[in-house]
């Protein structure tokens, strides 16, 4: 099998641009639940953190792992779990923040700190004057507040 040149950093580069299932506008970089890609013995071993324990998003990442490099004409990956550390919404790059924020979505506080697990503002308006609607939203990660002065609803992911 005439087997593509396993260049490492072009297979990272491919990973770096999946997107997340759940949150489309974020990629799986800038989630940072791509832990480690290793390239041994011609096999390309790719190691995540999946990010809610038990979040039905883990079992898509993992096949868009495997699609994104087959269709770039790599071989099927390994793919390893790392569950500890555990992940958490800290490792969202400040790249990834401001995505959510320009999508719609408030971003994660850090997980340590004041200890609130509420947004900080209304990604529309800035406002801090927000309630909370639901602790669900669209998904589990996700809890669904509306803010008071601009009146939109909007989705803050929480942080964990
Ligand atoms: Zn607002």
């Amino acid at each position: 099998m005439n087997a593509k040149e396993l260049n490492l950093d072009t297979i990272k580069t491919i990973l770096a641009t999946v997107p997340d299932p759940e949150v489309p506008v974020l990629t799986l970089q800038d989630l940072g639940i791509i832990r480690d890609v290793e390239v041994i013995d011609n096999v390309i071993k790719v190691t995540l953190t999946p990010t809610y324990m038990g979040c039905p998003a883990t079992a898509a990442i993992r096949k868009m792992v495997s699609d994104a490099l087959i269709e770039a004409g790599y071989p099927k990956p390994e793919l390893y779990e790392k569950l500890f550390p555990a992940w958490t919404t800290d490792w969202i790059t400040d790249e990834g923040k401001e995505k959510l924020k320009k999508f719609g979505i408030a971003p994660p506080n850090p997980s340590t700190g004041s200890g609130m697990n509420k947004p900080k503002a209304c990604p529309l308006c800035e406002s801090e004057n927000t309630e909370v609607v639901s602790q669900f939203g669209s998904t589990a990660c996700k809890s669904l507040y509306r803010c008071l002065d601009c009146k939109e609803p909007f989705e803050y992911f929480k942080c964990h």
